[in-house]
């Protein structure tokens, strides 16, 4: 069993006050956690969760160069009957599996969930309550070994923060307008579109600019080959409903396969 070194903050930082403004990804909490792995060490240091701050990375940290850097996204709500996260084992086991495609090193899910609970258990007066508010997860892994030549890092950096947060885009829960993307591409076969790693989204941002400048909130993608088969939107998977059909792209390769859209399709 992991260990779990818990370091409260002397001094806690000014909550917000309107659930309605929070928007999405500006608010932090008061902690996060964070747990070392070092190839030389033998593997994953123990978690800790410790006053939400800067980190501190050499400069040649690899990571910052050549995109070794995976994260997740899961949610946590206050319900009637208390605290529940959707699903969270699904996004540490999708975590391992882009940690896995990028030469990066797999968490113990049993371990990394048990933190994550304590760290939501320190920070639960952040969680919103109202409608449509939730706090958002974002666990993180990057690559740290202070190195410039391009092979798999030996040591990695995987914390956990957490944001209270309102709708995801400024338009709030209202249909947002998407336009299909024949230009640019996201990700082709044998590719990366399938993990949850940095390089995927600093490549779509010039797409959204564009897209953003004719008066549209993000783009639906299609296949690089021929630019004729849906494939996703930028941060969510599709699903159309043709009368009563639902029907949604099949997981190839190119598309990030999400815990949403997993559980619709068991729906
Ligand atoms: C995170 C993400 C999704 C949605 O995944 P969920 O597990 O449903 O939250 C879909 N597409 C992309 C590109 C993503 O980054």
């Amino acid at each position: 069993m992991v260990e779990i070194k818990i370091t409260k903050a002397a001094k806690l930082k000014p909550k917000y006050t309107d659930e309605s403004k929070l928007g999405f990804g500006k608010v932090f909490t008061d902690h996060m956690l964070t747990m070392l792995f070092d190839k030389a060490k033998g593997g994953w240091g123990p978690i800790e969760i410790k006053p939400y701050g800067n980190i501190s990375l050499d400069p040649a940290a690899c990571g910052l160069h050549y995109g070794q850097l995976i994260f997740e996204g899961l949610k946590c709500y206050s319900t009637a009957k208390g605290l529940q996260m959707f699903r969270p084992r699904k996004n540490f086991e999708r975590m391992n599996k882009s940690a896995l495609r990028m030469c990066m090193e797999p968490v113990n899910t049993d371990d990394v969930l048990k933190g994550l609970k304590e760290l939501i258990k320190l920070d639960a007066d952040w969680i919103p309550k109202s409608k449509g508010t939730s706090l958002y997860i974002r666990p993180t892994m990057v690559a740290i070994e202070p190195f410039l030549g391009v092979h798999p890092s030996t040591q990695y950096l995987f914390y956990i923060i957490l944001c209270p947060v309102g709708a995801y885009y400024a338009t709030g829960f209202a249909p947002v307008k998407i336009m299909v993307e024949d230009k640019y591409v996201r990700a082709s076969n044998g590719g990366v579109g399938d993990s949850k790693t940095a390089g995927n989204y600093a490549a779509s941002l010039k797409s959204a600019e564009e897209a953003m400048a004719k008066g549209f909130t993000q783009v639906l993608w299609l296949d690089a080959q021929e630019r004729k088969y849906v494939e996703e939107v930028g941060t969510m998977n599709m699903m159309f409903k043709i009368k009563d059909e639902v029907i949604t792209p099949p997981l190839g390769g190119s598309i990030l396969p999400g815990v949403t859209r997993d559980s619709v399709i068991q729906i």
